[in-house]
């Protein structure tokens, strides 16, 4: 008769693994201990090889979770950004934000241009970037952004929505423009970038130049506070070009044509 011990082992060590959370060990130890025995392997690296697949799988799964949590509508990444579109736009110090160190140093960021220049596209690559570095991230449209801020505060929730955004290191507002605001509203966004004054990053779209912003924010004051606060420590980038959608979709129907 074999000796029942073996799979016996087999099933308590699962069980263990279960019990501490270490799943990814746990699918694997019986694969990884095969082939440390064909390679002669000390325990230490058998040991080693199998908790570096727990930590990957750790991590991967922060990732994931961050991702999700910043709310993008898509993902949209630098490699399938064509930088030549807009020769003006200074790629290196784009890519150079990608590494994040401006989100360390509570800096903002602002892109400025007409629609469909690849505003919204970068701004998700480069919170998409803020993710891979372990940083909290939130997307919204400012749009939304203050239709929530109401919302919040017409049910008493307003601090603890307030609190929510305090805790991200990047607050991504898309379309800041294409809707002006009720005066509350103005207000509440007000508040929220002048909350993360050289506290946190923001990082602005809009189709408006910022001589346009008292459009949205509804008097001079307001504006020219608000404008004083971004700007202050800020990279800016103006993206004004021809729409790549449309260059597209011109260049799809002549290639259609020429068929
Ligand atoms: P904006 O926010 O400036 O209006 P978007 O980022 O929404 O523009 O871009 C519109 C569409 O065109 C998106 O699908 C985007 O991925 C794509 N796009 C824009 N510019 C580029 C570019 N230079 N390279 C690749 N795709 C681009
Ligand atoms: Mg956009």
């Amino acid at each position: 008769m074999p000796d029942p011990r073996p799979r016996n082992d087999t099933l308590l060590l699962k069980a263990n693994l279960k019990h501490l959370r270490l799943p990814a060990m746990s699918a694997e130890f019986e694969k990884l201990a095969h082939e440390a025995a064909g390679a002669d392997e000390s325990h230490e690296r058998y040991l080693l090889r199998l908790t570096e697949l727990e930590v990957a799988a750790r991590a991967a799964n922060a990732l994931s979770a961050r991702i999700k949590a910043a709310g993008f509508p898509v993902l949209k990444d630098f490699d399938t950004y064509d930088f030549s579109a807009l020769p003006h736009l200074n790629k290196q110090k784009m890519l150079e934000l990608a590494r994040g160190e401006w989100i360390d140093q509570h800096f903002n960021c602002c892109l400025v241009g007409q629609p469909g220049t690849g505003k919204t596209h970068c701004a998700m690559a480069l919170g998409l970037a803020a993710c891979r570095q372990g940083k909290r991230v939130r997307f919204a449209t400012a749009a939304n952004l203050v239709t929530r801020l109401e919302e919040a505060q017409k049910q008493y929730q307003l601090d603890r929505f307030l609190g929510q955004l305090d805790k991200t290191d990047l607050l991504i507002v898309d379309e800041l423009g294409y809707l002006s605001f009720s005066r509350t509203g103005a207000e509440l966004l007000f508040q929220v970038f002048a909350d993360r004054y050289e506290r946190a990053s923001l990082l602005i779209t809009s189709n408006l130049a910022f001589g346009d912003w008292g459009q949205i924010f509804q008097g001079e004051r307001m504006t020219a506070a608000l404008l004083d606060r971004l700007t202050h420590r800020c990279h800016i980038f103006e993206m004004n070009g021809e729409s790549y959608r449309f260059r597209e979709s011109v260049s799809a129907k002549k290639d259609k044509k020429s068929k």
